[in-house]
């Protein structure tokens, strides 16, 4: 894309101004899914909401799309120009809401603690702002409202099996995000999000007396040990310039004060900027668990999975689409950020893997500056963030359509 087209001023302007005029829905549709939420795989209500939001408007609909509960929806201009995928994804998470809001979760045990109901709020909106404006761009624009991100192994690869990449020419995905100021966006070239492993192990000693130590073979001290030392792996064995976690988030030891603990499951994750860190750090912690079963005499199974791999912005579409951000007067956007990646994972991941791809964060901390990390069940969002999101996306949209 060197001779860069972008749409005309006076088109952003309408699509501004659309999406001004529908804010208001905008945000009744997102504190509808708020109360309303489904978790992963689960989606079947919200998936027939999105797709009755589309009736009576001359667009093709598919439901059940891949896995689970996916709508894809194509608003053709009818002539003949690019393809563009902008990607909302929609599943709650399994989190009982505590943040006291009128319009709290109606859900038990279910809540939109991610802000997946504010990207599926935006993108609805955008896309009949889209629909309406159809005169005003060539080439199609694909929305694909993807269910199940949260969970392995997610929503998006039932997707691209069905067939939702066929014909795109590029990708826009994006993340609201709480640790981020209002007004701001974050587009960032290259590995923007972290790939992800995940780790089940037990290990397997021997029950006895806490008295007698020398009959039993405690899995309790095997595995206080192993904790520690994988902690070696990131501090020792991975480049310092590279980007990687090991967390042991669950340690089963409980027993009883007196009984040596015959067996411990441990559960772990990792995560890493490079697919070589990844490799490194599941190579190591392998060899680990061979060293620890020779040192304690214990047996370990082992399960070691690798699910979202990291992901990668295309180099030549984000600057296109930081250009673009630049220069098309979003009034709300304050402070482009060109350099942030967050070390979460996100299985948009695998979009960007087949055809080249955008994924941004945009700021939604509420205006006080206090916010809740993502999946917290305090997690809030600043709405005001919602049309902001329309318009960037709306705008590099149609700025990529303009280059035929
Ligand atoms: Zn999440
Ligand atoms: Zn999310």
């Amino acid at each position: 894309m060197t001779e860069v087209k972008q749409a005309s001023a006076a088109v952003k302007e309408k699509l501004y101004h659309l999406i001004d005029e529908k804010t208001q829905r905008m945000i009744d549709i997102r504190r509808y899914l708020h109360q309303h939420p489904e978790v992963s795989f689960e989606e079947k209500a919200t998936g027939a909401y999105i797709a009755k939001f589309y009736e009576g408007k001359s667009v093709a609909v598919e439901t059940n799309y891949g896995d689970g509960y996916g709508v894809v929806v194509v608003i053709d201009s009818g002539r003949p120009g690019k393809t563009v995928a902008l990607r909302a994804d929609f599943d709650a998470l399994p989190v009982q809401e505590e943040t006291g809001l009128p319009y709290a979760s109606q859900n038990k045990g279910a809540m939109h603690a991610c802000g997946h109901d504010g990207h599926t709020a935006y993108m609805l909106i955008l896309a009949e702002a889209l629909y309406e404006m159809r005169a005003d761009f060539d080439g199609k624009i694909k929305i694909v409202h993807q269910p199940a991100e949260e969970t392995p192994p997610g929503g998006a690869r039932g997707m691209i099996k069905a067939g939702v990449l066929d014909g795109v020419d590029a990708m826009l995905g994006v993340h609201a995000w709480a640790p981020i100021p209002y007004g701001t966006i974050e587009c960032t070239k290259g590995a923007v999000m972290a790939g992800r492993s995940s780790i089940k192990m037990t290990i397997k000693g021997k029950g006895g007396h806490g008295s007698a130590p020398q009959l039993a073979n405690d899995a309790n001290v095997a595995a206080s040990f192993f904790v520690a030392a994988a902690q070696t792996i990131v501090s020792r064995r991975v480049d310092p310039f590279e980007m990687a976690t090991l967390t042991i988030g669950n340690f089963d030891g409980k027993g009883s004060f007196n009984v040596i603990k015959d067996a411990v499951y441990l559960e772990g994750d990792v995560r890493f900027m490079k697919q070589e860190t990844c490799d490194i750090v599941e190579k190591n912690f392998k060899q680990m668990v061979k060293g620890l079963e020779t040192m304690f005499g214990v047996e370990v199974d082992l399960f070691y999975d690798t699910d979202y791999p990291v992901l990668n912005n295309n180099d030549a579409l984000t600057e296109f689409v930081q250009h673009s951000l630049q220069t098309s007067n979003i009034a709300e956007l304050q402070h482009l950020d060109m350099t942030h990646t967050e070390s979460a994972s996100e299985d948009f991941a695998y979009f960007a893997q087949k055809v080249p791809s955008t994924f941004m964060f945009v700021g939604e901390m509420p205006d006080d500056g206090v916010f809740y990390p993502h999946h917290s069940p305090k997690f809030v969002i600043n709405e005001k963030a919602l049309p902001l999101t329309a318009k960037a996306v709306g705008a590099a949209a149609l700025d990529i359509l303009a280059n035929k």
